[in-house]
Order: C-alpha cells, then sequence, then structure tokens
C-alpha cells in the first residue's frame, strides 16, 4: 500500500507586498504549530521568495517555498523570466507548473510544461503540476480527455517526475476563483482518473506513490467535505490562503483527514471508464 504525503500548497499569485509576504511567513508557523501530518507550501511572488524563505528560516514547523512558475532553459536572453535554479537560488524546494492562469495567459501547452518539469527535475525542485478542465469542458464532458492529455502529455515516460517528489493538483478552471467548489465526488472522481492517467505515464508504483491535491476554492468551511475523498491528498488555496488565519484552519482540516488515513486506492478503473 503506498502512503501519499498531503499538502498544503498557499498560491498567492500576484498579491501582498514585501512586508506583507514576510509578516505572513512570520506568523504562519506558529498558527499551525502542533499540526503533523501536513507539507505546508507557501508560493509568493518571484521577488519575494527570498525574504519569506528566510523568515521561515529556522521555525521549528516546517514550510517550505515554492515558485508559480519557472523557465524551461536554465539561462540565457529570456527577458522576465526566473529559471529553476535561481528558484532555488532564492530559498525555493518547490515549483507550481501549469496554473491555468499560465495556460490562459501565456499559451503554455504539453511541450512547454514537459521541458519544465523536466527543468525542475534537474534543478532538484519538487514540480506540482496543475491540470484541469474549463467549464465547457466539463459541459462538453470532454474532462476525461483534457486530464488525460494534459497528464500524458507532460509526464509521459517521466518515471523520474516521481523520484522527484511530483506532486499533482486537479483544479478545474470553473471552481478557481470563482466560489463555486467542485463537490467531493466531483473532486474525487476526477483525481482518481488522474491516477489513472499517471500509471500509463509514470507507472503504477509511482502513480500510486504520487500526491494529488485539488484545486478550486476550497476554504476553511468546504475544505473537510471536499478533500475527504480517498484519492485526494491536500489542497492548493488561492484566495482563501491569503490570509494566515485562513490558510491554517484549511491545513489543521487537512491534518484531520490525514491522521484518519490507511488505504490509498489507485484509480486505473476509473482511468479505463469511458471520457466524460
Ligand atoms: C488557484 O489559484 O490555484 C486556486 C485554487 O484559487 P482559489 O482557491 O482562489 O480558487
Amino acid at each position: 500500500m503506498a502512503s501519499r504525503a498531503v499538502l498544503a500548497i498557499a498560491n498567492w499569485k500576484m498579491n501582498k507586498g514585501l512586508a506583507e509576504a514576510v509578516a505572513y511567513a512570520r506568523a504562519l508557523p506558529a498558527l499551525i504549530r502542533g499540526v503533523r501530518g501536513v507539507e505546508v507550501v507557501v508560493a509568493p511572488a518571484f521577488v519575494h521568495i527570498a525574504p519569506v524563505a528566510q523568515a521561515l528560516r529556522g521555525k521549528r514547523v516546517a514550510v517550505t517555498v515554492a515558485g508559480q512558475d519557472c523557465h524551461s532553459e536554465t539561462k540565457g536572453a529570456y527577458t522576465g523570466s526566473v529559471s529553476a535554479g535561481m528558484l532555488c537560488d532564492a530559498g525555493a524546494t518547490v515549483v507550481i507548473l501549469g496554473h491555468s492562469e499560465r495556460r490562459r495567459d501565456f499559451a503554455e501547452d504539453e511541450t512547454l510544461l514537459r521541458a519544465k518539469l523536466q527543468a525542475a527535475l534537474d534543478a532538484r525542485l519538487r514540480p506540482i503540476l496543475c491540470v484541469g478542465e474549463t467549464l465547457a469542458e466539463r459541459r462538453r464532458k470532454t474532462t476525461h480527455v483534457v486530464l488525460k492529455r494534459q497528464v500524458e502529455g507532460a509526464l509521459d515516460g517521466m518515471a523520474d517526475a516521481a523520484l522527484g517528489g511530483l506532486v499533482v493538483a486537479y483544479e478545474p478552471v470553473w471552481a478557481i476563483g470563482t466560489g463555486e467548489t467542485a463537490t467531493a465526488d466531483q473532486a474525487e472522481e476526477a483525481i482518481a482518473f488522474i491516477r489513472g492517467a499517471l500509471e500509463r505515464a509514470i507507472g503504477a508504483s509511482a502513480a500510486a506513490g504520487t500526491a494529488i491535491v485539488y484545486g478550486g476554492s476550497v476554504t476553511p468551511e468546504n475544505a473537510a467535505v471536499v478533500l475527504a475523498g480517498a484519492n485526494v491528498d491536500g489542497a492548493l488555496v488561492g484566495g482563501a490562503s491569503l490570509d494566515p488565519e485562513s490558510f491554517a484552519a484549511i491545513v489543521r482540516r487537512l491534518a484531520t483527514i490525514a491522521a484518519g488515513r490507511s488505504v490509498a486506492p489507485v484509480g486505473r478503473a476509473a482511468y479505463n471508464r469511458r471520457s466524460r
């Protein structure tokens, strides 16, 4: 039986000035003191990674720092971009890749994301690959087609991704920042399907050990319900992560879920079901 990490990931997006980011980093460890079984990650803007990492250094409660993106190349003439190695230098150990806002605003596709994943792994950054369907795709009943393309297109044959601590985030685009959360059944069903797609891409045992989190309007109020599915290994949180008290409340809900966990089912059956 695979035992998987449970993660709480705060995606601050393009929010917070320096003072606010550092104040948050100083406050968070005390707010989650005593919490067990949850890996806590915060993703500030690039320019705040180093001071946030510095503020978290040496605390008794471990909180890791993530970049919200990285370039696929290690260096060169890419104005405005940041390499995976630069994120490491700044103190990040994790990187979020393929967030739907980047897919939408920067036309990121599977080919590019595959290269970014490799760049992250080469730099020893733990990658979090975001996948998810739009509302139109769900209404057309092509959710599985989209998830299969996003997972396999980025990860096919990349067995080393699991060794690098790969995390997948299922983030239905219609639930991001909308206040409309997937139901527990929708989240569990899609994540079980993703786990099946991962089996195809990187092999059964790597897939069974890969954490897959849910993201999309998670709040302290809905976390216990939305994140309760047996395949759901935590949450990627946007809006509700901007306030440290609110994010800490979600971390505590996840700790309760993690404490009750013993079985890690694998999603081959769901994957083999007809695309919806
Ligand atoms: C996100 O940005 O990845 C996200 C899940 O945002 P929110 O929690 O605000 O829906």
